[in-house]
């Protein structure tokens, strides 16, 4: 998704009919250039799959900082139209994210050692 894709109508409309041209055009070439991976793999269960998928776009986000693995989605049985998020991805403080597998439990973190801690930690998720 492009910057033009989030801005609303409203903000799109009032901008000057040239501006605007030139962004929806850059945010259409965006798109044309945007792809996806897909990967199959097996796993023992759900959990262990999703705890999979994370290594693997954790592993690739080292290798290639300019790819988006955050957006990594996990589907079970070949059916990718009920695919759901790999990542947690829960908002922290300061615009943090959560980096652990979608549905953890305990403590939301960032990714890396320093990363930041939050939520309800070993009672919650
Ligand atoms: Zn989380």
């Amino acid at each position: 998704m492009t910057d033009v894709d989030r801005m609303s109508s409203a903000e799109l409309v009032g901008l000057d009919e040239g501006i605007r041209e030139v962004l929806m055009r850059a945010a259409a070439l965006e798109r044309q250039r945007q792809y996806t991976l897909r990967l199959d793999f097996t796993a023992g269960d759900p959990s262990k799959a999703r705890a999979l998928a994370v290594t693997l776009a954790t592993a690739l986000g080292m290798l290639r900082p300019d790819v988006e693995t955050y957006s990594a989605r996990l589907s079970a049985g070949g059916r990718w139209t009920d695919a759901g998020p790999a990542f947690c991805l829960a908002d922290g403080p300061y615009g943090a994210f959560c980096a652990y597998p979608h549905g953890h439990h305990g403590w939301h973190a960032e990714d890396g050692v320093d990363g930041q801690r939050w939520g309800d930690g070993d009672e919650g998720v």
